[in-house]
């Protein structure tokens, strides 16, 4: 036999499994040897393809390999009468294991506990992918950070070291994670849903064209179809939305602080960094941070961080009320927040707002009083350890979450409560705002 009939056509060969239905191949293909068969899924004339590999570089999941062989040009365009011989058939390629990725936050080298909490729920989703859970981690000086997150459970920390992160820029930030992904390919990234992430998130899923659900109350695998499922509050929280990404990847979701438990830490857990350059200069970005100032008033309440809230709504009458919640929280040495309805009147400043447009809280204790417990204002609160719902009305929704429900008037039950914890824990009063 002659060189002719040794060569074989190097040719694309895409994973059924991994292949998501995108047709991104099928439009980038120059040949027009992709096409999509009955089940959506791409599949390669071998004859046609011309081993340019642009499928390749195109496709999200990374479901499209070229098989050994030589490429086309140098291939022998026949032959059909000699096939190659099965032992030097390129083997089935395989889809790569499918990561969950999750980005680390952080401010002067404190990290944001939210990455920490979605790292908990990305272990689930990715046990449930048969894959594995990645942090990606931009910053100066930040290995100590890739410490914590292999203990919070991550495999594996994609890192980003370079002066130009320091500080985050919508810019470089972006560069930098846009760069991984699509060397990488994850299937899933979650950001938390802080002014930051929220900020990355959009920028990162138009630069790549694909969905992003925000404020995500939910996230599981849907074990048929293998997609992210994003539960979330739609039209104005009336309804819980279950949405999908289907044909884009990878499929992105942002979910507020404390909405995920925060999963045990284990300091002994070790795992893999894998190093990768930015790739801008510091002459690049076109923002320059020149200073930074704290804000001045750090009186501000930050009921997101209080173990024990007493919270009121409408039910209370007036800004009155809000004396006596406040007796109460100093009583059991927490802080007071309160219903929209609650924020709308005035009786509380909006800072103090629990619910889906103000804060997501999960104290230890929350004890609602005069609050109906409207969808909006439960996604806020409903993960709190132990919930006390107060109120006259006793088909009041807020009862469906309560741990305990007290049917009665606010303006008696409350000093009644007052006085018995100031009875029975005297030393548990502290300054509450
Ligand atoms: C897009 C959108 C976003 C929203 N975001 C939020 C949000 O972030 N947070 C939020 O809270 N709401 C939000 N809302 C508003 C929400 O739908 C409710 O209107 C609001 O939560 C109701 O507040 P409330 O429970 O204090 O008042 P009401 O629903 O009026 O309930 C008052 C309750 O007090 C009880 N009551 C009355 N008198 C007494 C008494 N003397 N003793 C005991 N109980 C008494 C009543 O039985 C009743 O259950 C949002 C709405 C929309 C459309």
């Amino acid at each position: 036999m002659g060189n002719r009939e040794d060569k074989q056509k190097s040719i694309a060969e895409i994973a059924r499994d991994a292949c998501i239905g995108c047709e991104q191949c099928v439009g980038v293909c120059p040949v027009d040897a992709i096409s999509m068969d009955a089940e959506d899924v791409a599949v390669v004339d071998a004859d046609a393809c011309t081993s340019c590999r642009k499928c390749v570089e195109i496709c999200p999941t990374s479901a499209i390999t070229m098989s050994e062989g030589e490429p086309a040009e140098a291939a022998v365009p026949e032959p059909a009468a000699e096939p190659a011989p099965a032992e030097a058939a390129a083997p089935p390629s395989e889809g790569p294991t499918p990561e969950v990725w999750v980005f680390v936050e952080h401010a002067d080298g404190r990290p944001a506990a939210v990455s920490w909490e979605l790292l908990g729920k990305g272990r689930q989703l990715a046990a449930d992918l048969d894959g594995r859970v990645c942090s990606v981690l931009l910053g100066h000086q930040v290995d100590s950070l890739a410490r914590e997150a292999f203990a919070h459970g991550a495999d594996r920390v994609y890192l980003m070291d370079d002066a130009v992160l320091a500080h985050y820029r919508t810019q470089p930030y972006l560069h930098g994670v846009v760069d991984l992904v699509q060397k990488y390919r994850p299937a899933i990234m979650l950001l938390g849903a802080t002014t930051t992430g929220r900020d990355l998130a959009g920028a990162v899923a138009t630069r790549l064209g694909t969905g992003l659900t925000a404020d995500c109350t939910g996230l599981s695998i849907d074990p048929q179809t293998k997609l992210l499922e994003q539960t979330r509050p739609a039209y104005g929280g009336n309804i819980m939305a279950t949405i999908l990404c289907e044909k884009q990847r990878p499929q992105m979701a942002t979910v507020r602080p404390r909405v995920m438990d925060m999963p045990p830490r284990d300091d002994s857990r070790e795992g893999e960094i894998v190093r990768e350059e930015l790739g801008l200069a510091e002459d690049d970005v076109l923002l320059r941070i020149v200073e930074y100032a704290r804000e001045a008033d750090t009186s501000a309440v930050r009921i997101e961080d209080a173990s024990i809230l007493v919270s009121g709504g409408r039910g209370l009458g007036g800004p009155d009320g809000f004396q006596m919640l406040a007796e109460l929280a100093n009583a059991l040495g927490g802080a007071v927040s309160g219903s929209r309805a609650a924020v709308d009147q005035g009786w509380i400043e909006h800072p103090r707002q629990v619910g889906q447009t103000g804060k997501t809280v999960r104290p230890r204790l929350y004890i609602a009083c005069g609050i109906s417990g409207a969808i909006q204002h439960l996604v806020g609160m409903e993960t709190s350890d132990v919930i006390v719902a107060i109120n006259s009305d006793p088909n009041a929704p807020i009862f469906d979450v309560a741990t305990y429900g007290i049917v009665g008037d606010v303006n008696e039950v409350v000093p009644a409560l007052t006085r018995v914890v100031k009875t029975r824990l005297p030393d548990r009063g502290a300054p509450s705002e």
